[in-house]
């Protein structure tokens, strides 16, 4: 078998070393052996491999042979049972020998790998993990080989020519472009080339491992150079909207970003990912872009609600503008004719038919949505022609209308028609809100609040859910069955377009109570002023 002096010198290696009968059984092993397997030599000697070792593959042992005794040598990775039952995988080589008895005896040295395999397999796993995620991102994403860059910045820093990243690269705009041609594109996933590709392309990835300088428009060099710098100075990430381009030149907004882990960074590679953002910039654009038309919307049906109360404001000054000019023929058929009165109605005639006139336009200026003017208008007189709008649909719940005007009549800077409409759709809001409660009261009042002046739209009604508040002027919030959520949204919508804001609050009293506030104007007002101030209805 072993000589002594061989046996001594086999257990100095750090190996396992095992010989063995070519049917298994063992003849004798060394000292790493016995720590590896855990039985002592003497113990181990006579049994069986298959048995001590537990292989979970023993069939494999036939294969092994056949190669062994056909080329002398053989080597492989076997499972097997260490010395506290675990399973250990060995790296093994074994050589034939023949034996002083003549027969063939198998020498194996064997190598525990087994923590090393098991780094190896949770590596494959991130790395398999990491390429998964890379390619099945919704995002796009790229690898750049940023090496020559770090390289040729470190040295101009070395050499005292850089004091500052930001200010160099400022100054330099070609120097950045240069960056973007010295940055490789080593891999990138699915909807990269989706996003950047040519679909018609041969190969549409290919095109794309190029260098990143072709993506980046010169406008947006400012946010590459920018990345450098976070890149440079150490910082973990760095993000910014910008415009990239596609390889066909097309240009579409996009959100990039960047991670600088420090041991990618280390060999040179980064990650970058990029969010397409012309979806959401077409999403916001139709967005707004169905406001205006839902705004219109609501004017046209909310003119369809207020023709009556319309009708009846226009009717009423063509009435005056009839019995005036009756009278004023009459005073004029007198044998001396009144000239005086005459004239006095003349100027009555006037002042209905411009009346009329004005609620004509009004009219026009809500159904073509017609550009709205900046004012002045007159605060009292929005809150009035409000309440004489909702007429019928105020005498139709049995409400009241408590209107509190200011005696300074004050100017907002606002249009008159959209004004009214504002305190219009309160108003009604309130009058729902009110529907079937005893005794409803709107209650309507102007005052100045700084250099601002406020309109003030309450009720009387169940008031608002605290929870609610916050929500109320967003677009589609409703508590109502047959509600659509838009009105306060329209009134936020316009209060703001003149420079305002509106509140909602409860009053300490029960109800509702919405303030509008608008810059106060200067100058004369489109409305005459009228006489009653404080006024029950
Ligand atoms: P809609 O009337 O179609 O529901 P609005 O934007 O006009 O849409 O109103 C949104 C919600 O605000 C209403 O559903 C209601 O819950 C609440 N709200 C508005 N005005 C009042 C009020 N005066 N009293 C109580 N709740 C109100």
């Amino acid at each position: 078998m072993l000589s002594a002096a061989e046996a001594g010198v086999l257990d100095l290696v750090q190996e396992s070393v095992v010989l063995r009968t070519a049917d298994g059984r063992i003849l004798w092993w060394n000292a790493a052996a016995e720590a590896l397997y855990g039985a002592r030599p003497a113990r181990a000697a006579g049994r069986y491999a298959a048995e001590l070792f537990a292989e979970e593959t023993p069939e494999e042992d036939a294969a092994a042979l056949a190669i062994l005794r056909a080329e002398g040598a053989w080597a492989g990775e076997r499972t097997r049972r260490g010395a506290g039952g675990e399973r250990r995988c060995v790296a093994l080589a074994w050589r034939l020998r023949r034996a002083a008895w003549g027969g063939e005896a198998i020498l194996e040295t064997g190598r525990d790998v087994t923590d090393a395999r098991r780094d190896e397999a949770a590596l494959r796993k991130s790395e398999h993990r990491y390429r998964n995620l890379f390619q099945a991102m919704a995002a796009s994403f790229w690898e750049l080989d940023f090496f020559p860059v770090g390289a040729r910045l470190h040295a101009l820093r070395k050499a005292g020519e850089i004091a500052s990243y930001p200010a160099y690269f400022e100054a330099r705009p070609e120097f950045v472009r240069e960056m973007m041609r010295a940055t490789r594109v080593i891999d990138v996933n699915e909807q990269t080339v989706t996003l950047f590709g040519r679909p018609d392309a041969p190969d549409p990835k290919a095109e794309l491992l190029t260098t990143v300088e072709p993506f980046w428009p010169e406008a947006s060099s400012g946010v590459f150079a920018a990345s450098v710098v976070a890149a440079v100075s150490g910082r973990p990430s760095y993000a910014a909207e910008t415009r990239l381009r596609a390889i066909d030149g097309r240009e579409f907004p996009a959100l990039f970003t960047a991670c600088f882990p420090p041991d990618t960074m280390n060999k040179g590679t980064l990650l970058v990912g990029v969010i397409d953002l012309s979806a959401r910039v077409a999403a916001e654009t139709a967005l707004a872009g169905m406001r205006a038309e839902m705004a219109r919307a609501a004017r046209v049906s909310m003119l369809g609600e207020l023709t009556a109360s319309i009708a009846h404001e226009v009717k009423q000054p063509l009435a005056a503008i009839a019995a005036n000019a009756a009278a004023g023929i009459r005073w004029l058929d007198r044998p001396a004719p009144e000239v005086a009165e005459a004239r006095l109605l003349t100027g009555r005639i006037a002042d209905d038919a411009r009346r009329a006139a004005e609620i004509i336009d009004r009219i026009r200026g809500m159904v073509t949505g017609a550009a709205p003017s900046a004012g002045p208008c007159s605060a009292n007189a929005a809150l009035r022609d409000a309440a004489a709008l909702l007429e019928p649909e105020i005498r139709r719940d049995g409400a009241r209308v408590a209107l509190r005007l200011d005696p300074s009549d004050p100017a907002v800077a606002a249009d008159r028609v959209q004004l009214q409409q504002v305190v219009a759709n309160l108003a009604l809001n309130e009058l729902q809100a009110m529907a079937g409660r005893p005794a409803p009261r709107l209650d309507l009042a102007v005052r100045r609040e700084g250099d601002a002046v406020a309109i003030e739209v309450a009720d009387t009604g169940p008031g608002i859910a605290p929870d609610h508040l916050p929500r109320l002027f967003e677009s589609f919030f409703t508590t109502r069955a047959e509600g659509m959520g838009m009105g306060l949204a329209i009134v936020r919508g316009i209060v703001e377009t003149f420079g305002g804001s509106v509140r909602a609050a409860n009053r300490p009293e029960g109800g509702a109570c919405f303030t509008v506030a608008l810059p106060a104007a200067e100058g004369p007002v489109a409305a005459a002023a009228h006489d009653a101030v404080n006024t029950i209805v």
